[in-house]
């Protein structure tokens, strides 16, 4: 097997690396996605991104073996047709095909998270295991399946919207219009929202000072530092959205059994602590003693690699 490559699509930017077939990384390249330039820049610099890390590894394209990416948002799971990425403007579109035209490569698109567990189930927290979940809250809150060692996906790409179980009848409105849904509570969103809310009531000084009244700026870092200060608003803000982390894990739990819930994304990499600690001791409080006494709670290991190693090895199955 030749060299592969894999890449990360984000909200913002795109990040790709060409692998060898130890899926070792050997070249890195990012760039800014362009998505408020509309869905042709953004594919315009995806082709970029992957030309670049190859003219950085010291190979042509047509060196490659295949090319492995992911897209936030909805995959259909054999064409690879982004149905919905409201953040880039894709709207069905056929990523997929068009790369593999254009590079002449086989290619595999995959959902982001999904990819991401696939890359911790080979090569990071969840190696050697077979039935696996992950959870990872930022802009919303995503989710993830394998079951006995593969991703499900679900009939149509949509298995594991683990944001939107609702853990709060009645609870905060969700950008998806339902009420009490995991991400309207427990997404780094959410809790930034809550946070400036009560920056811009005189509490919380730390955060008034450092972001201003731009919820923009409140981001894992800063919440962290906060937490970290022992600011007590804070505190009761983020002990509160792990519990209900915890909630929506023990209803995971009931319903899949699995082995481990890998916890994923920045927030949980700024404050690992709280996150597991709480949602790890309230999902073993919720769920059935049988299910919930061994599952493992693991934070994510691999970071921005995660993705890129899981896209990189779904793709390598093109040409197994
Ligand atoms: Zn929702």
């Amino acid at each position: 097997m030749n060299k592969i490559l894999g890449f990360d699509l984000g909200g913002t930017k795109v990040l790709a690396a060409v692998l060898d077939k130890d899926f070792n990384i050997l070249s890195r390249v990012k760039m800014k996605a362009n998505a408020d330039l509309g869905l042709n820049s953004v594919y315009k610099v995806i082709c970029s991104v992957i030309n670049d890390a190859c003219d950085e590894a010291g190979i042509k394209t047509s060196d490659l073996s295949a090319i492995g990416g992911c897209a936030p948002g909805l995959v259909e799971p054999k064409t690879g047709l982004v149905y919905d990425s409201p953040n880039l403007g894709f709207k069905d579109f056929p990523l997929q095909e068009n790369l593999s035209k254009d590079f002449n490569l086989p290619v595999k698109i995959e959902n982001d998270v999904n990819a991401g567990l696939y890359g911790e189930l080979h090569f990071g927290a969840a190696k050697g295991m077979k039935n696996v979940l992950a959870l990872s809250p930022g802009t919303g809150v995503g989710g993830a399946i394998v079951i006995d060692g593969d991703l499900y996906r679900g009939a149509r790409g949509g298995a594991g919207e683990f944001g939107h179980i609702v853990v709060q009848p009645d609870g905060p409105l969700c950008a998806c219009g339902q009420r009490g849904c995991l991400e309207a509570i427990a997404s780094r969103t959410a809790l930034s929202q809550q946070i400036l809310s009560f920056a811009v009531r005189g509490r919380i000084p730390m955060v008034i000072e450092e972001a201003k009244a731009n919820l923009k700026k409140v981001k894992s870092g800063l919440i962290a530092r906060a937490y970290n200060s022992g600011d007590p608003d804070v505190k009761a803000i983020i002990d509160y959205a792990a519990r209900y982390l915890g909630v929506g894990m023990s209803n995971l739990v009931n319903s899949f059994n699995p082995e481990a819930i890998i916890l994923g994304g920045g927030l949980i990499e700024a404050l690992p602590e709280p996150f597991l600690e709480i949602s790890t001791r309230v999902m073993r409080e919720q769920a059935m003693r049988i299910n919930g006494e061994e599952v493992k709670v693991l934070a994510a290991e691999l970071g921005d690699d995660a993705v890129i190693k899981g896209a990189a090895k779904l793709a390598s199955q093109l040409i197994a």
